[in-house]
């Protein structure tokens, strides 16, 4: 009322200044109920390795992200990577405005070049500060909620055909309808793994046969023809993307590209190419929430539907899936995933929880996380102004 008395205008608000003062790391070990998870080539991982990254403002405001690399082998990621990165980076982030994702992301690029999932974790929590700041949901920043829920696929393991078979029927009992299979091992074992795991589906469910790197060109082109009767989608069949393309063009079964895209450049090659009808994101592989989002907007825009996710995590990553995914028009959601179900540990509270094979962003400000004080342990890693 002053003000308008004064003729002064009440919405404005003065902008307070916000500064990078301190960021840190815990290290969380994250075992797998399954024991453990096996993909192409043999590799495995048992206990994921995962770094929650803390960014802390002047005024008290603290974001919080995480990375987890799928092992040392499957992108050129790496655990330790991200902790000896975040010591290069975090001088260089003292005194930025974590609202300004742009700013934050050009001193990240100029004082490091590449190890996009180094940064990863900060533009993470970066985002959540913005969140908080403005008492808004991530995914609202990011375009706004479409639909009810974020449909998820479950990762199926690399075992016998018929243990993955058996998981594919329990995993569907819980709710989910899309599987991700994860062959690329012996190609006349994959085409058992394929048809029996199919016959386990309903018509309405989703298959996706996930190479990932893991044939050679020729092996990739037997199992594709030997499963030609079968709706089935598969996924990164080569370690190229040439080997990929050439696959692409000699077969009919819906395509996904996943471990070459990792950039704006691949992405556009890609749709030039035809090579994909669905591109698989992860947020540590693209560098962040920031550059996912871009490359998710462009798929929209492109018309490709895609696989929003990360390379693995616990309950905050889960929660970042989901706030990206909960903000991309549903006709562009393929799948995504809550790594959170998979692991015996619960790094914070607040992440999604799977409901009938789908999952919701929070609601609340910012990623809407908690980080559990007795779950993460003692700081890592610390570096203030
Ligand atoms: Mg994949």
């Amino acid at each position: 009322m002053a003000d308008h008395a004064a003729g002064g205008n009440p919405s404005r608000k003065v902008e307070r200044p916000m500064k990078i003062t301190r960021i840190f790391a815990h290290r969380v070990q994250l075992p797998l109920h399954e024991g453990s998870y096996q993909w192409s080539g043999g590799k495995a991982v048992s206990v994921f390795d995962s770094t929650i990254i803390g960014v802390e403002t002047a005024c008290g405001c603290v974001g919080h992200g995480e990375v987890c690399p799928l092992g040392p082998s499957y992108l050129p990621a790496y655990s330790a990577g991200v902790r000896a990165g975040l010591q290069e980076l975090a001088p260089h982030l003292m005194g930025a405005d974590p609202r300004e994702l742009g700013k934050v992301n050009q001193r990240m690029d100029a004082a490091l070049k590449g190890h996009p999932y180094v940064k990863s974790g900060i533009d993470m929590a970066c985002w959540d500060i913005v969140g908080q700041a403005t008492g808004l949901p991530v995914c609202t920043l990011l375009g706004g909620r479409f639909g009810d829920s974020v449909r998820l696929y479950r990762a199926i393991s690399q075992l016998s055909a018929q243990e993955m078979a058996a998981n594919v029927s329990r995993y569907r009992d819980q709710g989910y309808t899309r599987f991700q299979l994860k062959v690329g091992g012996d190609p006349d074992e994959d085409i058992d793994r394929i048809r029996q795991a199919r016959a386990c589906l309903r018509p309405t469910d989703r298959l996706v046969a996930d190479a990932n790197t893991g044939w050679t060109q020729h092996e990739a082109m037997r199992v594709v023809r030997a499963v030609r009767d079968l709706d089935v989608y598969i996924e990164q069949p080569c370690l190229t993307y040439d080997e990929c393309l050439a696959v692409r063009r000699q077969t009919d079964h819906p395509f996904v590209l996943d471990e070459n895209i990792d950039s704006l450049n691949m992405l556009l090659r890609a749709k030039a190419d035809w090579a994909m009808d669905v591109v698989n994101l992860k947020i540590s592989k693209l560098g962040g929430l920031t550059r996912t989002a871009q490359a998710r907007d462009l798929c929209v825009s492109m018309g490709i539907a895609m696989t929003l996710e990360d390379s693995w995590g616990g309950d905050i990553t889960t929660a970042a899936i989901a706030h990206l995914a909960h903000s991309t028009p549903e006709e562009f959601r393929f799948t995504s995933t809550d790594f959170n179900s998979y692991v015996t540990v619960s790094n914070a509270s607040g992440a999604p929880q799977r409901d009938n094979g789908g999952m919701r962003a929070s609601t609340e400000p910012g990623l809407g996380i908690k980080p559990r004080a007795e779950v993460i342990g003692p700081r890592v890693l610390e570096v203030t102004q």
